[in-house]
């Protein structure tokens, strides 16, 4: 296929190898200076876009990629598959995916887990939103960068889940650190706290796969001195998308509105910024209750 790829970062970067690598055609643009494996880079976002099969974007947020599609729609040709593996707020990608489909294109919203790791493994997961038809003409794409795709239904819904589930991981991740912290005071050892729970009813991918604290448990970025990983900043951008969207749908979110709330505090006022998200451990270890 000729892929258009808009946005060569820490994850679109690898992801746009991983295309190339695999036989694809690859264009792609970035207003950084960038030079990646197998690519050809175009002057301009438009030019990338232009007469390919699937444009993907990898974009750091939701202005950025209205800005973007903005430029790029007029500059595809109808049929063609605009795929945004972004994370951006679920109105942005609504907006994008109306606009492209008005343009006779074939609009996904497909954010991705996985990190760095997964985008340079090909180990992705992809929460997908649009049509059947885009699902289906994207799917070999899908197949090259990541183990899995899921159709989440229309335009949007592939943001709706990602947000829910790192809502969910971040209040886990924070319950897990408190609880491992107050283990910590109650006297009670690390490990046997971790072989308890994580074949208990608290166990939680945080606990069983991810565990905070270091030597215990499989491998994670605690053994590595919290370096990420997923960093603590990026978990603050989607539990603050999550919370903009529970306020658009009006629905109650008390615990991931405490998380939001958690990790703000964490990498805007602490030392949580470019740290890990698990190190809320350590983060808890210090403190008391005052
Ligand atoms: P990044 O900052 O490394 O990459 C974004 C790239 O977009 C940069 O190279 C930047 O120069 C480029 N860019 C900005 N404006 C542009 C424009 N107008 N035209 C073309 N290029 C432009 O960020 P990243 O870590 O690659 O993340 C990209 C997206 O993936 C974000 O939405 C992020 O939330 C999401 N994400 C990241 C991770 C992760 O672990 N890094 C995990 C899951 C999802």
């Amino acid at each position: 296929m000729k892929i258009g790829f808009i946005g060569l970062g820490n994850m679109g970067g690898p992801m746009a190898a991983n295309l190339a690598k695999a036989g694809h055609e690859v264009t792609g643009y970035d207003t950084a200076q960038v030079a990646i494996d197998g690519v050809t880079i175009a002057g301009s976002a438009a030019e990338a876009a232009k007469g390919r099969d699937v444009v993907i974007t990898m974009l750091p947020n939701g202005d950025i990629l209205k800005a973007v599609a903005a430029e790029i729609i007029p500059a595809m040709e109808t049929g063609t598959v605009f795929l945004d593996c972004s994370t951006v707020d679920v109105d942005s990608a609504r907006n994008v995916g109306q606009d492209a489909e008005k343009a006779g294109l074939l609009p996904l919203d497909a954010p991705v887990s996985g990190g760095v790791g997964g985008a340079q493994g090909g180990t992705l997961t992809f929460m997908v939103g649009g049509s059947e038809d885009g699902f289906a003409k994207a799917g070999p794409l899908f197949d090259i960068m990541g183990q899995k795709a899921v159709h989440c239904g229309p335009s949007g819904n592939g943001q709706a889940a990602k947000i829910c589930n790192n809502m969910i991981l971040g209040a886990t991740m924070i319950a897990t650190c408190e609880a491992f912290a107050l283990a910590d005071k109650l006297g009670l050892d690390r490990q046997a706290m971790f072989d308890v729970v994580s074949t208990s009813s608290g166990s939680s991918w945080s606990m069983n796969t991810y565990c905070p604290a270091p030597g215990v448990g499989p491998k994670s970025p605690a053994d590595n001195d919290y370096q990420p990983g997923f960093a603590a900043d990026l978990m603050l951008k989607d539990l603050r998308l999550a919370m903009q969207a529970a306020e658009t749908a009006d629905a109650d979110t008390p615990i991931g509105a405490a998380a939001a709330e958690l990790y703000a505090r964490f990498v805007e006022e602490e030392d949580g910024k470019g740290r890990d998200f698990s190190a809320m451990l350590p983060r808890f270890e210090k403190r008391g209750r005052g």
